[in-house]
C-alpha cells in the first residue's frame, strides 16, 4: 500500500487495536471511505473570463450518524489530505460521543486572490454541485481553513434554494442571524483552553508560572491564546503565515488580536496583517523557531505536518496541545513520546468546534435556541469529561493520550459494528 497521510492515519488505528479487544471488521470498515465526490466548479470572474476549480467532499464513515466535517479553501487541497482529515473526523466524533460519522471537503483555490463576489459565486457553485450528497441527515459541512461563518451562510442559503426548503441544519458554523449557535465561533479555541486548564489542574501547575506558545493566529489560535491570557497564563509567542513574535515576559494578546484583525483584505474576510506587524519591541521569530521554544505548552493551531522527524528533537515544550488537525507526523509522535513530551491529540484537543456544531444542528432541528451560557456550560462539561476520560485511561494502561483516545474511538465504533452484526454473529447457527 502506498504511504499517504490516510494510510499513516490508519496505522495509528492499527496500533490502537493492539490495546483493545475489537472486531477486525471495525478497522476494515475504516480503511474504506464511504464516498469520494469530486466536482469541477466553473466560475465567471469579475473581468468576464472563466476559471474552473476542483472541489471535493470525502465522506469517510456513517457508522455513528451522518457525515460531519469542515470545508477548506486552500491551494493545497487534495484528495489524499481530505481522506485523512475525514478519517480524523470519524474518530473525533466517536471520541466525543457525537451521533456523527466523519467527512471533509474543500476547493483547491487561493481565496485571497478572489474578489468578494467571486468568492460568493464559487461557494454557491460548489454547493450546487454537491447538493445531492449533503443535507442534515446525510452530511453536514462546517468551516475550516480559510472558510468562515459568512461562507457557511451563503452555502446554507444556496442549499436551501436547491432543495426548495429553508434548511439551516445542512451546515454548521453559520452566522447567528442565519441559524448559527451562540458560542460556535470560539468553540474550538475554548475546547483547547479546557484541555490546558484540566492538564494544569492534574499537574498542579499555576497559570502565572505556565508559559505557552501558539503557532497560527486565526480563529482557533486567537481564541485559545485570549482565554489562556485572561486566566493569567504567560503566552510568550504567537505566529501566523507571515511569521511570529516572542516576548519571554508574555505578550499582550488582546492588543495583538485587535492589531491582526484591523488590516483585512476582502473587506474583513481574510487578514492582510501579520502579528509580527504589531508590538515592535517584541522579538520577531520564525514559525520554525517558535516550535523550538522552551515553554510548558506548545499549541500548533495552523496547518498539518508542522512537527516532523526533522524538528521533533528540537521541540522543547513539556506538552503539545494539538489544536490544528494532524500537526504532528507519525514519526515525530514517536520521537516526542521517547522524549517524554506529552501530546494532547487533535481529535480531543480541537473537538470543541464539532461539539458546538452538534449543538447548532440540534438547535436547528428542534427550533429551540440556547443562550451563550448554556452552550458554554455544555461544551465545558463535555470537553472536561472526555479529556479526563482519555487521560485516566492513558494513565491506567500506560498509553500515550493519543493511543488512549484511539482505543476509546475503536471501542465506540466497535459497539456500532457489533450492534449491526459482525461475521461472528452471522456465521452462528
Ligand atoms: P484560520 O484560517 O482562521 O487560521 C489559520 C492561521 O494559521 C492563520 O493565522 C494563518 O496565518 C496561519 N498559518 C497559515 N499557514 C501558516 C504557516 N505555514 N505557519 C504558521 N501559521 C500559518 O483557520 P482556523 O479555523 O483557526 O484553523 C486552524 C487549524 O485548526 C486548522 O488545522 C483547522 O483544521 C483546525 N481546526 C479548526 C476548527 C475550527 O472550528 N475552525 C476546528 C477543528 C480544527
Amino acid at each position: 500500500m502506498t504511504d499517504t497521510l490516510f494510510t499513516r492515519a490508519l496505522a495509528r488505528l492499527d496500533e490502537a487495536a493492539e490495546h483493545i479487544d475489537v472486531c477486525a471488521e471495525v478497522i476494515e470498515r475504516l480503511r474504506h471511505p464511504k464516498a469520494i465526490i469530486a466536482v469541477s466548479i466553473p466560475l465567471r470572474m469579475d473581468d468576464g473570463s472563466l476559471r474552473i476549480f476542483d472541489g471535493y467532499r470525502v465522506q469517510h464513515s456513517d457508522l455513528l450518524g451522518p457525515g460531519k466535517g469542515g470545508l477548506r479553501f486552500h491551494p493545497d487541497v487534495d484528495l489524499e489530505e481530505l481522506e485523512a482529515l475525514a478519517l480524523w473526523m470519524s474518530c473525533k466524533c466517536a471520541l466525543m460521543e457525537l451521533p456523527y460519522g466523519g467527512a471533509k471537503g474543500g476547493i483547491a483555490v487561493n481565496p485571497k486572490k478572489l474578489s468578494m463576489m467571486e468568492l460568493e459565486r464559487l461557494s454557491r457553485g460548489f454547493i450546487r454541485r454537491i447538493a445531492d450528497f449533503i443535507g442534515p441527515g446525510a452530511d453536514i459541512p462546517a468551516p475550516d481553513v480559510y472558510t468562515n461563518a459568512r461562507i457557511m451562510g451563503w452555502m446554507m442559503d444556496e442549499y436551501s434554494e436547491v432543495v426548495r426548503q429553508r434548511t439551516p441544519g445542512a451546515f454548521t458554523g453559520k452566522p447567528v442571524a442565519l441559524g448559527g449557535s451562540q458560542g460556535r465561533s470560539g468553540a474550538t479555541g475554548y475546547g483547547g483552553y479546557v484541555c490546558v486548564r484540566e492538564l494544569a489542574r492534574r499537574r498542579e501547575w499555576t497559570a502565572k508560572n505556565t508559559t505557552v506558545a501558539v503557532q497560527g493566529f486565526g480563529n482557533v489560535g486567537q481564541e485559545a491564546a485570549r482565554l489562556l491570557y485572561e486566566d493569567g497564563y504567560r503566552v510568550v509567542a504567537v505566529s501566523d503565515s507571515g511569521g511570529g513574535i516572542y516576548d519571554p515576559q508574555g505578550l499582550e494578546i488582546p492588543a495583538l488580536i485587535r492589531g491582526k484583525n484591523r488590516g483585512n483584505k476582502l473587506k474583513h474576510m481574510y487578514c492582510d496583517h501579520s502579528v509580527g506587524d504589531e508590538q515592535p519591541d517584541a522579538r520577531r521569530i520564525s514559525n520554525a523557531r517558535l516550535l523550538e521554544l522552551e515553554v510548558d505548552i506548545l499549541i500548533p493551531a495552523a496547518l498539518e505536518d508542522v512537527i516532523t522527524e526533522d524538528n521533533a528533537e528540537q521541540v522543547n515544550a513539556r506538552v503539545v496541545v494539538e489544536l490544528a488537525n494532524g500537526p504532528t507526523t507519525f514519526e515525530a509522535d514517536r520521537i516526542l513520546e521517547q522524549r517524554d513530551i506529552m501530546v494532547i491529540p487533535d481529535i480531543l484537543a480541537n473537538a470543541g468546534g464539532v461539539t458546538v456544531s452538534y449543538y447548532e444542528w440540534v438547535q436547528n432541528r428542534s427550533g429551540d435556541y440556547w443562550t451563550a451560557e448554556e452552550v458554554r456550560e455544555r461544551l465545558d462539561a463535555r470537553m472536561c469529561g472526555q479529556f479526563n476520560t482519555v487521560l485516566d485511561l492513558a494513565a491506567e494502561k500506560t498509553l500515550s493520550p493519543r493511543m488512549a483516545a484511539y482505543v476509546l474511538v475503536l471501542k465506540r465504533l466497535g459497539a456500532a459494528v457489533d450492534a449491526m452484526g459482525t461475521g461472528e454473529f452471522f456465521s452462528r447457527e
